[in-house]
């Protein structure tokens, strides 16, 4: 292991405490609730660096999608934030207009128990507060290889214990367990499966199989997060006539796929090659994934639809 110390690259300003402020003034206090409990939702959203005749700008691809889904977190765990979403995305995009970056830039808004409450309660008294950074993002996975992934010996968290559909920032333990259960065995990432024993989703991704030329993912009542980016894989398949089937998927399913890949914000799409130390297919990029791959980034990219474009200086 390298004892390196990783210096964290950020844009200088967030939002805190309901104002835009420097990063280095948002500070929290060490006993705040949802440091020690998880007491949070959170969300990841990415805008993509673009230049149009010389003119810089930023598409933020599915904001509004997002946003959704961060106060759909909220509603679940019982908690209101005191904003809408269209105030949400107004100051999401004042935030990245005043950080100006020009580079790939992923956000992360959080909505967080900011009192110093002892107990992990999320009543009234625990109340939450919004959050907003920005950093510059390329890669989460590496995009031009196959990757090799374990099936995790822990379980996706249920439904009835911390759901899933929900981005709640105590489940992300779940993710982490499994993160370092794959990293340590030699793999790049990990797949879940839900209790009864069914394929449910990556880390922090959702996962797609090929079989046959049908293009095969978990429903979302099998422990995933509603993703956004499963969502546009699966509007991409429908434009290109791939069939889809949303339905559980075995465990040994994977292993004798003919394609799969990961889909995901922050992982944009990455295909798998290697299940468990069983090569999938030839272990190439398979066509259907190719397909929607190439086509996912030619989305976020050009910034066309689904996108708000931002104007930077
Ligand atoms: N599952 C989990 C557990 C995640 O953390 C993420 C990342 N947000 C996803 C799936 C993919 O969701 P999205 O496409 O909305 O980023």
């Amino acid at each position: 292991m390298s004892n390196q110390k990783q210096k964290a690259e950020y844009f200088p300003y967030a939002f805190f405490q309901e104002k835009i402020v420097r990063v280095e003034d948002a500070k929290i206090s060490i006993m705040t609730n949802a440091l020690q409990y998880g007491t949070g939702i959170f969300a990841g959203i990415r805008g993509y660096y673009n230049e149009n005749n010389g003119k810089p700008f930023l598409s933020v691809f599915r904001i509004e999608d997002h946003y959704t889904r961060f106060l759909n977190s909220l509603k679940i765990i019982g908690v209101s934030l005191g904003y809408n979403k269209e105030q949400l995305i107004d100051i999401t995009l004042n935030l990245l207009k005043k950080n100006n970056p020009h580079k790939d830039t992923y956000v992360r808004p959080l909505a967080y128990a900011g009192s110093v409450n002892l107990s992990p309660n999320l009543t009234r008294d625990n109340k939450f507060d919004l959050a907003i950074y920005t950093i510059p993002l390329g890669d989460y996975l590496p995009t031009n290889k196959g990757l090799s992934a374990k099936v995790s010996s822990f379980r996706r968290i249920s439904d009835n214990a911390i759901p899933a559909r929900a981005k709640i920032s105590g489940a992300y333990i779940n993710s982490a367990l499994a993160r370092k259960e794959a990293a340590d065995a030699g793999f790049d990432e990990a797949i879940f499966l839900t209790e009864d024993g069914h394929v449910a989703e990556g880390s922090a991704e959702n996962i797609f199989i090929v079989r046959n030329g049908i293009l095969i993912t978990p429903p979302v009542s099998d422990e995933v997060l509603e993703g956004v980016t499963r969502r546009t894989v699966m509007e991409i398949a429908k434009e290109e006539d791939i069939p889809v089937l949303e339905r559980s998927i075995d465990r040994s399913e994977i292993y004798i796929a003919d394609e799969a890949f990961f889909c995901g914000t922050g992982v944009q799409v990455v295909w798998i090659n290697n299940v468990d130390g069983r090569q999938l297919g030839n272990g190439k990029r398979g066509l259907i994934t190719a397909k929607i791959q190439d086509k996912y980034f030619g989305i976020v990219r050009a910034g066309e639809r689904q996108c708000t474009r931002l104007n930077l200086v």
